[in-house]
């Protein structure tokens, strides 16, 4: 029997896809390509997933896992010779503790699933970005997912309490650990998260829930400078006194595509810069007047040039509507690169100023919008260069602009995407020769045979 052959005898002909069939999936959500890779397993179990990488080890056969397929650096997409492991018929919840505040789920489970399963116990899961809706537990654990509300509940790291995982020769390490404190060693868990499917296969998760807040506010902030993005942030986190949920910024560009392409204009006088500011508390009146006591002196003092406060559920998904949509930008007659880093806040005006004039010497006609998780330090980028030639050069290109600039000020080439395929020769500009070669050691360590997500991250 060959790999496939025992693979199919393990866990069964209905959980594998093999031949012309594994062109029917397709390579994702941001690349609806059709998939290639040597089959495609469906383990229903932690069980079956170990079967599969016993069997795979083995072989010294190359496997990459998929969860919800919305990764941004391709560590998800499979080649020709891999064994696609992807997780999706292990989705359950299996319990939510109200009491402990808690969850434990598979790692197939969809984030919004979890979002909402949360909240019909009067809790939440309070981890949120744009991809909710196709993204995993899973995935998230392995890429240490981010999103808008990192500014008050942290990334996916701070949710995690416990981890169940698989290794590169089938042995389960079970780590289910479900209460805060637990100084015991080692904690074993934060190899796992961030690795990118490198190290194991994330099986099942207990995760942190929080009190479900009954009151969230949005407003719209338009300012002039940098300077006063930065200085709006200081006050608002003050005045707000632990309610400031997402400070989430928009370039003038960014801001005007989308606003014309929704058809909506909450605005009357705009800036240089968009903020989208959400709070959240327990009393829905007496915070709305909070918030809008924080922003009057802001505007008295000439730090915001306007700002609005959403009256209604419609005016909310509006203002994140603006702030969230990539139709408009994705559409239009280019290629197009999308950029997620880190600039330590102080350096960010300068970082940005930069990345602009680069892409705009390089691409005369060329657009580079700008969003972000700014409260966090992070910035995302949506260039569309708007020139002929092949799209991989052009993405060469793109990608010196925006990521050469940043070891002068010492920022990250990934703050919350990870480093995939995609960010794998940018990697020593955020990582010194000693942190690469200890990673290298603890990948050697847990997965000698080299067969978990192979070249994602580095080579060696
Ligand atoms: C519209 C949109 C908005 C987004 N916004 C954000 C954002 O604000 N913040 C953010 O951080 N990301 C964002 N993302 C990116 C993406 O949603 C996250 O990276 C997410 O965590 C990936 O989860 P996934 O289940 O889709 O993983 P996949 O894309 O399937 O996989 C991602 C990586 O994790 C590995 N992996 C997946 N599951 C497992 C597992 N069970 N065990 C071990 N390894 C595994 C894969 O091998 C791969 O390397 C966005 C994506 C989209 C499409």
């Amino acid at each position: 029997m060959d790999v496939v052959a025992q693979l199919i005898d393990a866990i069964g002909e209905q959980n594998v896809v093999t031949g012309a069939q594994v062109t029917e999936h397709f390579n994702g959500i941001l690349d609806p390509t059709p998939m290639c890779a040597r089959a495609i397993v469906f383990p229903r179990s932690t069980d079956d997933v170990s079967a599969v990488m016993k069997i795979c080890y083995e072989w010294s056969q190359p496997v990459v896992i998929q969860g919800g397929k919305s990764g941004g650096v391709q560590g998800h997409v499979s080649k020709p010779d891999e064994i696609a492991m992807d997780l999706k018929k292990m989705s359950a919840i299996e319990e939510i503790d109200t009491v402990g505040r808690t969850a434990t789920v598979q790692a197939g489970c969809i984030l919004e699933t979890l979002q909402d399963a949360a909240v019909d116990k009067g809790l939440m899961f309070p981890l949120d970005l744009g991809g909710r809706g196709s993204c995993t537990i899973g995935g998230n654990i392995a890429t240490n997912a981010g999103g808008e509300r990192v500014i008050r509940y942290g990334m996916m790291r701070e949710q995690v309490l416990g981890l169940e995982v698989v290794l590169a020769d089938g042995t389960i390490l079970s780590s289910m650990n479900s209460v805060i404190k637990n100084n015991t060693g080692y904690d074993l868990k934060h190899l796992f998260i961030g690795s990118e499917g490198t190290l194991g296969v994330v099986t099942r998760a207990v995760v942190r829930l929080r009190q479900n807040m009954p009151s969230s506010n949005v407003a719209l902030v338009a300012m002039d400078s940098f300077d006063q993005v930065l200085a709006v942030l200081q006050q608002a986190d003050t005045g707000l006194a632990g309610q400031l949920t997402a400070y989430e910024l928009m370039s003038q560009n960014w801001y005007e595509l989308n606003s014309r392409h929704l058809g909506v204009s909450p605005m009357e006088n705009g800036g240089n810069y968009y903020v989208v500011i959400e709070t959240q508390g327990s009393e829905s009146e007496h915070d709305l007047e909070k918030l809008e006591k924080v922003l009057m002196p802001l505007y008295e003092q000439g730090l915001i040039v306007d700002a609005v406060l959403a009256k209604s559920q419609k005016e909310v998904e509006q203002i994140w509507g603006i702030r969230e949509s990539v139709e408009a930008a994705t559409s239009m007659d280019s290629p197009y690169f999308i950029y997620d880093v880190s600039v330590p806040m102080k350096h960010m005006e300068a970082y940005l100023g930069n990345v602009e004039s680069g892409i705009h010497e390089n691409f005369p006609r060329g657009q580079c919008y700008c969003v972000g998780h700014v409260g966090d330090g992070n910035l995302h980028f949506l260039v569309l260069p708007f020139a002929a030639g092949d799209k991989a050069e052009l993405h060469k290109q793109v990608n010196n602009q925006v990521y050469q600039p940043l070891a002068e000020f010492a920022g990250s080439i990934s703050a919350e995407h990870g480093v995939g395929i995609e960010k794998k020769a940018y990697l020593p500009i955020s990582r010194n020769e000693t942190e690469l070669q200890l990673m290298k050691t603890l990948k050697k360590t847990l997965d000698p045979k080299n067969i978990l997500g192979r070249g994602r991250i580095f080579d060696y």
